[in-house]
C-alpha cells in the first residue's frame, strides 16, 4: 500500500488510518460505489496510533461496566442511566456494521477483532456497594441490561473473577456481570476495512504519506498537500470533501485548514501507561474486564481496570491506564512541541484558563506518570490483592487529545467526549477528542455522513442500503415495546461476530 498509485481528483480524502477513517471510508463506498476515495496515512503501517490494540483498552464500551456513565441523582440514591443506554445503543451500531462487513465478505475472521469477554463492575466498602446496588437497580429496568447479574457474595464474585477475591481482607464487596461484554481489537478491524477499501475500484490507501496542508479552493473544493515520505515528493490532491481523522494530528491540520470553526479549539493531551502481565498461570485465572471507581482527581477515562485482552490471538492481562502528563499529540509520530505549536491567537485564552483552572489535573497527571512501580502495584492490589511485582511490566499506551472550546467562556474546561467539527459548507469535517471513542466510531461516522452528505443516507439507493449496512440505523430501540426487535437484531449480529 505504501507504493501507492494515488487517485487523481478524488471525491473524498480521508486523513489517517485509524478506526474512524476506516469505518467512514467503508460506509461511504458501500453507500455510493461510484465514489472515488483516497486515504493518506503518515506511518508505514495502518492504524498504529490510538486505534492500535496496545494503545487503547479494547473495551467495547456499552455502558455495562463503566461506573462513570451512571452518576448518582436525587436524594434517594438513584442513578441516571441515560448515558449508559446511549453508549450501549451506539456500540450496537458498530457491531451491526462489522457483522454486515463479515457476512458480506468485506472482512474475514471476526475473532481477529472482537471476542466475548464478560464486563464486570467491582466495588468495595459500604458506600461503593450502595452505589453499585442502585446502579444495578436502575440498569436492570432496561431491556439492554436485563441479563446483568449482581452479587454481594464473595463466593459468587470469586466464580466470576477469582483474582478479585483471593487474599482480600474482610470488607463489603459487590459486583455486576454481563456476559455480553466484548474485547475489541480496533486496529485489526480498521486494517481489514481499509484493505477492503483499497481493493475497490476508484479507491486507494496510501501509507507513508503525510498530509501537510489543507486549503479551500475558490470553487469550494479542498487542495490537500501531501508529502510522500519515501521519495520526498510533494503533491496536491484536490477533493470535494475531506475527513480529518488524524487522531492527535487532527487539531493541527484543522487549524491549517483556516476554517473559522477551527479557531475555537485547543487540545489538551493526556498520555497513558499500562501494567501488562503475560504469566500464563495468572492470565488463565481471569476472563473479564473489571472496572471500578475513579481515584481522587482521575479523569473519567483514567479509571483503571483489570482487563483480559486478546491481541493477535494471544491472551494477556492489562491493568490501567495510568494517566500521564505529555505535550505530544501522537504516540509514535508526535513531537514534544505539539502542544505549544497548537497555540494560536484564537485558542490561547481558553488554553491559559484551562492551565490555571486544571492545575489539580495537571498535578495529578505528573504524579501519575512519575510514580514508582511499587505505587502502581499498590493500586493494582486494590483490584487483585495477590498480584506479584515480578509478573508485571510497564508499557506506554496511546495519547488522547481532549478538546478545549473557546465558547466555554471564563471556565477552563477539558472535554472528555468527542467533537466533530465541520465548516458551514460541510466540505470538511474533523474529529477531535477520544471518548468513548473507537466503540462508538460507526455512530460518529454516520453522524458525519448525515451532516455532510445527507443525500447518501436519506435518498435512494442509500436509504435502502443503510438498512443492510446497519439494520438498527434510524430505529428507536429504547422503549420497552422495542425489546423484541432489539433482541432479534442484536442476536443476529452477535451470531455473525461469533459472540454467542
Ligand atoms: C489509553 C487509551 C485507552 C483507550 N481505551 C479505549 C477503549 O477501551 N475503548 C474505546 O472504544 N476507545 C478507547 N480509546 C479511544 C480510542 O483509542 C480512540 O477513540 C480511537 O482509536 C481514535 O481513532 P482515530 O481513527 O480517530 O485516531 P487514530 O487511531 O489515532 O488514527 C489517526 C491516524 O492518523 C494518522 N495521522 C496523523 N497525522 C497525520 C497526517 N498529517 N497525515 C496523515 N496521517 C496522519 C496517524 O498516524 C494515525 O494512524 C482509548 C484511547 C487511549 C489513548
Amino acid at each position: 500500500m505504501s507504493d501507492a498509485t494515488v487517485i487523481d481528483d478524488p471525491d473524498i480524502v480521508l486523513v489517517g488510518s485509524g478506526i474512524m477513517s476506516a469505518n467512514l471510508g467503508a460506509l461511504l463506498k458501500r453507500l455510493d460505489p461510484n465514489l472515488k476515495i483516497q486515504l493518506y496515512e503518515v506511518t508505514d503501517e495502518l492504524a498504529q496510533e490510538a486505534s492500535n490494540a496496545w494503545n487503547n483498552a479494547g473495551t467495547g464500551h456499552a455502558g455495562i461496566c463503566e461506573l462513570s456513565y451512571t452518576p448518582f441523582v436525587g436524594e434517594d440514591g438513584s442513578v441516571d442511566i441515560t448515558k449508559a443506554v446511549e453508549v450501549f445503543q451506539e456500540f450496537e451500531q458498530s457491531k451491526q456494521f462489522w457483522a454486515h462487513a463479515v457476512s458480506s465478505g468485506m472482512v474475514d475472521q471476526p475473532s481477529d477483532f472482537i471476542n466475548p469477554v464478560p464486563h464486570v463492575s467491582f466495588v468495595y466498602g459500604q458506600n461503593q456497594v450502595d452505589f453499585l446496588t442502585s446502579r444495578h437497580e436502575g440498569l436492570k429496568q432496561h431491556h439492554f441490561f436485563r441479563d446483568m447479574e449482581f452479587s454481594t457474595d464473595p463466593d459468587v464474585i470469586r466464580q466470576w473473577a477469582p483474582l478479585l477475591i483471593e487474599g482480600r481482607a474482610e470488607m463489603p464487596v459487590a459486583a455486576t456481570k454481563m456476559d455480553a461484554g466484548t474485547d475489541v481489537n480496533f486496529g485489526a478491524i480498521a486494517r481489514k476495512l481499509m484493505r477492503w477499501l483499497d481493493e475497490q475500484e476508484g479507491c486507494n490507501v496510501a501509507t507513508g504519506h503525510r498530509v501537510v496542508d489543507l486549503s479551500e479552493t475558490q470553487s469550494g473544493h479542498w487542495d490537500v498537500e501531501v508529502r510522500d515520505l519515501a521519495t520526498g515528493r510533494k503533491f496536491t490532491s484536490r477533493a470535494k470533501f475531506v475527513f480529518v481523522g488524524a487522531g492527535g494530528g487532527s487539531l493541527p491540520l484543522l487549524q491549517k485548514s483556516g476554517i473559522p470553526e477551527s479557531l475555537e479549539f485547543g487540545g489538551f493531551p493526556i498520555g497513558g501507561q499500562w501494567l501488562v502481565c503475560d504469566t500464563p498461570e495468572v492470565v488463565a485465572q481471569h476472563q473479564a474486564k473489571v472496572y471500578g471507581q475513579a481515584q481522587d482527581e482521575a479523569p473519567t477515562m483514567a479509571v483503571p481496570h483489570l482487563d483480559t485482552r486478546v491481541i493477535d490471538g494471544k491472551k494477556a492481562l492489562l491493568f490501567g491506564p495510568f494517566a500521564a502528563w505529555t505535550t505530544k499529540f501522537l504516540h509514535k509520530g508526535g513531537r514534544w512541541t505539539d502542544l505549544f505549536r497548537s497555540l494560536s491567537l484564537g485558542n490561547v485564552g481558553p488554553m491559559i484558563r484551562v492551565g490555571l483552572s486544571e492545575i489539580p489535573l495537571v498535578k495529578y497527571l505528573i504524579e501519575q506518570g512519575t510514580q514508582s512501580m511499587e505505587s502502581r502495584i499498590k493500586l493494582l492490589r486494590t483490584y487483585y490483592p495477590q498480584a506479584k511485582y515480578r509478573d508485571w511490566k510497564l508499557v506506554d499506551a496511546g495519547i488522547r487529545v481532549q478538546a478545549i472550546k473557546k465558547e466555554d467562556g471564563q471556565a477552563g474546561i477539558v472535554h472528555y467526549g468527542t467533537e466533530v467539527v465541520s465548516n458551514t459548507n460541510k466540505t470538511i469535517a474533523a474529529l477531535l477528542g477520544a471518548s468513548p471513542g473507537a466503540s462508538v466510531s460507526v455512530s460518529i461516522m454516520l453522524d458525519v455522513v448525515e451532516t455532510c452528505m445527507p443525500h447518501l443516507i436519506h435518498e435512494e439507493p442509500g436509504k435502502s442500503i443503510i438498512k443492510q449496512l446497519v439494520p438498527t440505523y434510524g430505529l428507536d430501540l429504547l422503549p420497552a415495546s422495542a425489546a423484541d426487535e432489539y433482541t432479534s437484531l442484536s442476536r443476529a449480529a452477535a451470531s455473525v461476530l461469533g459472540l454467542c
